[in-house]
């Protein structure tokens, strides 16, 4: 069974990089929070791309929120 990527929500700043480097499985959630929107990226499809690739928008999170689950 394929190893399965996850986002720490809380952790994640919304700068977009992962969803940059591998739009095939992450990608930006919009977020109510105190009335104002918060864009945190997401997990849509654990399993879209080789783990090398899931690896480079690891490796290109500035909080490294992104782990294996
Ligand atoms: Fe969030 Fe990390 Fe993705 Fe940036 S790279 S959007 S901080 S999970």
């Amino acid at each position: 069974m394929p190893r399965t990527p996850v986002v720490d929500q809380e952790a994640c700043i919304g700068c977009e990089n992962c969803t940059l480097v591998c739009p095939e499985v992450f990608r930006m959630q919009e977020e109510e929070h105190d009335g104002h929107s918060h864009g945190k990226a997401m997990v849509y499809n654990p399993t879209g791309a080789p783990e090398a690739k899931i690896e480079a928008a690891m490796d290109q999170c500035p909080v490294a929120c992104i782990y294996w689950g």
